[in-house]
């Protein structure tokens, strides 16, 4: 940040902003929360947010509105067709990405659901760095198949790549050619990659996929949700970005890439998400769409107030004073972490922090859950959401079998712009006390397993008696404290 403390070992990242509004917080005794663990079966989905301290399930439509975004809902123009509210929504994707053409749809796999409809057919294929759950979910259900090009780094748990979420060109290359370009729908950027730890893309590397998609004549499709942490990666991680303006990057993109779509409940603070683009013969194409699916055109599914909210929170992710506060704050619960000895998913990315469980419990079998494991854990140890992103988050092979994740990781997301530096530190203090009575730790096993979704509505147990030993240990550490 550009703010540099007089003596350095005090520097700290340091909030641009200050809080006007704000939501009581309660955090339960331990008994009280080893209780509601197991009440919600050991599913931090289930849980209910009055019992938890700090929230880091998600960074989607959790971020905290500015002042002015909240003002301009009270102007909201709450007419059907051609509402002033829209068109201000257009200026401000206009300002932004440099685009004409526009498409509301209510949340971003809404946007994907109306560009699998458009363009992939059974049999065909979507080439991308790396999926994001929603997006395959709608490309498979059009008879379509991801395939996966990351670098290799990509999936490495530690690198100091700066840019793991980049395309291995050649093997792009080579997968369009193995398919026929004429059987490719599109090439996917996602920007910020969520799954693999919020790991952006160079500007280099976006351009040059781009490039390759022209020269095959091959859709290119940006997938911005997390772009603006992205845009603060490339400003900071990459040379030729320094003294490029953040409008500049969004602009340079938009005008390489077919088309862009964004979830809105990430990218603008708010909640929603467009389509866009440069070519309107491919957004006509997507036109019919709007109306089926989310809503007339001048809404698509948006209350007129979260437009006016997104309309302004675009213009602010122009801003790095408000787009590097969720970054910085990773990186400083990362840095946090990682110098305590605690294994975590490095570089820093977007975001949140990502603890690796397979790690942290080197013993626990993938079928005992170890990424569920730490998540009660941690919501034991400090009243803590995070979410599995592990086996849980797999779904069972046709056979029955567990299909068993890549990384067993614990994500703990960081709203934009919500916490406070010492609810961080909180945050770090209570992970190092997992982390160091991680021998208590044991796995978990179902009592409700839905077939599609588990990770959403599903419900465990503990195998043995840990987690009241857990709790006891925690009383022996912190006396009669919370
Ligand atoms: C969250 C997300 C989506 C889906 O957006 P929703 O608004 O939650 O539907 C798509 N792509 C990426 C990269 C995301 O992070």
């Amino acid at each position: 940040m550009a703010v540099k403390f007089y003596k350095s070992e005090n520097q700290v990242p340091l909030e641009m902003h200050k809080v006007r509004v704000v939501q009581k917080l309660n955090l339960l005794p331990v008994e009280k929360r080893l209780q509601a663990i197991q009440g919600a079966g050991n599913n931090t989905f289930l849980l209910q947010n009055k019992d938890i301290y700090m929230d880091m399930l998600t960074d989607s439509g959790v971020n905290a509105m500015s002042d002015e975004q909240t003002a301009a809902m009270f102007t909201a123009d709450d007419s059907y067709a051609g509402s002033e509210t829209f068109n201000r929504l257009r200026r401000a994707v206009k300002e932004v990405f440099g685009t004409e053409y526009l498409l509301p749809a209510h949340q971003g796999r809404a946007c994907e659901n109306i560009l699998a409809e458009a363009f992939v057919k059974p049999g065909s294929v979507a080439i991308m760095n790396f999926h994001f759950t929603t997006t395959k979910a709608h490309i498979t259900r059009c008879g379509g198949e991801v395939v996966e090009v990351v670098d290799s780094k990509g999936l490495q748990p530690q690198s100091d790549d700066p840019f793991k979420g980049n395309f291995n060109l050649d093997v792009l290359k080579e997968t369009i050619e193995q398919y026929g370009p004429e059987n490719v729908a599109f090439v996917r950027v996602e920007a910020g990659t969520n799954l693999i730890g919020g790991q952006p893309v160079s500007l280099e590397n976006m351009l040059a996929v781009a490039d390759v998609c022209h020269k095959y004549g091959v859709m290119s499709v940006l997938d911005a949700s997390l772009l603006q942490d992205n845009v603060y990666f490339m400003k900071t991680r990459e040379a030729q970005c320094k003294y490029m303006t953040t409008k500049q990057i969004y602009h340079l993109l938009a005008d390489k890439m077919d088309i862009i779509y964004f979830s809105s409940r990430k990218l603008g603070f708010g909640r929603g998400g467009a389509i866009t683009s440069h070519n309107e013969s491919l957004m006509k194409s997507l036109m019919e769409f709007i109306p089926l699916y989310e809503g007339f055109l001048t809404y698509g599914g948006m209350d007129v107030r979260s437009i006016e909210a997104v309309a302004v929170g675009l213009y602010e992710s122009l801003d790095m004073d408000y787009i590097s506060q969720g970054p910085e704050f990773i990186q400083y619960l990362v840095k946090e972490l990682d110098d305590y000895g605690v294994p975590v998913i490095k570089p820093a990315g977007g975001l949140g922090a990502h603890l690796n469980c397979s790690e942290i419990l080197p013993e626990l079998p993938h079928n005992q859950y170890p990424a569920a494991a730490v998540a009660a854990a941690l919501y034991i140890a400090g009243g803590i959401r995070g979410m599995e992103r592990g086996t849980v988050s797999e779904q069972r092979e046709p056979d029955g079998s567990e299909r068993y994740a890549e990384l067993e990781l614990l994500r703990l997301a960081m709203p934009r712009r919500v916490f406070t530096l010492s609810q961080v530190k909180y945050c770090a203090d209570r992970v190092k006390w997992v982390w160091d009575n991680r021998d208590l730790i044991g796995g978990l096993q179902w009592t409700e397993e839905p077939k599609v979704l588990r990770f959403f509505f599903g419900r465990m147990k503990e195998i043995g008696h840990w987690q009241e030993d857990l709790a006891e240990k925690f009383r022996m550490d912190f006396g009669d404290s919370l």
